[in-house]
């Protein structure tokens, strides 16, 4: 039985391409616990920034103008939900557009300050309500809580990273090296990017436990997710 682990939050960081969101819906699924996929909060946001008419690169417009959307997360994980004032934006958040702009967008401290309010809260209602919660992200074993029960920091070679995004990308379907090439490129920017702001950057949390992915299944990922979760639950 692995659902009688009693309720944790558990924070999850990695850069794009690391297994985060399929390891941490896995998990909240096996453990019967909320999911929390911050990554499309701030896609979200951009979207409804590109939508308002706003560059992106304007930092003073974007704050400005972060208090409009009403950004809402569902966290079933196994129907986790996006919406922008009531409009679902779950497929939209993942065109090319919204993943140039994002790191642009993600980096205003006025985006972060709304945004993170909203993933705390989300915690806090998960866990008073008897509920544990799998939160992922970018900052959040160092920034949004960094009082969780258990810190994961996910990683996995690039090459393996740009595969992985590349064949989603695919459908399933066959990717050519240069697509793979050219997808890995992306990753790597959006990593610098991400991880050279000065509002808070990716980096591993010191108590975080690495977790490389690269050689390993989802379901064995999964697994050690649960084991460690079971061994911070004691
Ligand atoms: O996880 P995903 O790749 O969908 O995240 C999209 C972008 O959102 C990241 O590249 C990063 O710029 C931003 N992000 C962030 N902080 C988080 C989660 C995501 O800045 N906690």
């Amino acid at each position: 039985m692995t659902n009688d682990i009693s309720p944790l939050v558990v924070a999850v960081d990695g850069p794009a391409g690391s297994g985060k969101s399929s390891v941490c819906r896995g998990t909240a699924a096996r453990l019967s616990w909320h999911y929390l996929d911050t990554g499309a909060m701030y896609r979200a946001m951009t979207w409804a920034v590109l939508d308002a008419g706003i560059d992106p690169n304007d930092a003073q417009a974007v704050a400005n103008f972060a208090k409009k959307p009403d950004i809402a997360s569902g966290s079933n994980p196994y129907q986790p939900t996006i919406e922008v004032d009531g409009t679902d934006v779950a497929d939209a958040i993942r065109q090319d557009r919204i993943t140039s702009a994002v790191s642009a967008v993600s980096a205003v401290p006025k985006v972060r300050q709304l945004l993170v309010q909203k993933q705390r809260d989300a915690a806090q209602l998960a866990m008073r309500s008897g509920t544990g919660i799998v939160v992922e992200g970018r900052d959040i074993t160092t920034v949004v809580l960094p009082h969780a029960h258990l810190k994961i920091f996910l990683t996995a070679r690039p090459e393996v990273r740009a595969q992985r995004r590349a064949l989603e990308q695919a459908d399933g379907g066959v990717v050519a090296d240069t697509t793979v090439q050219a997808t890995e490129a992306a990753l790597v920017k959006r990593d610098e990017l991400d991880s050279s702001r000065s509002t808070s950057p990716l980096v591993k949390a010191e108590d975080a436990i690495e977790l490389d992915t690269s050689d390993l299944t989802l379901d064995q990922v999964i697994a050690k997710m649960v084991a460690y979760a079971k061994a911070a639950a004691r």
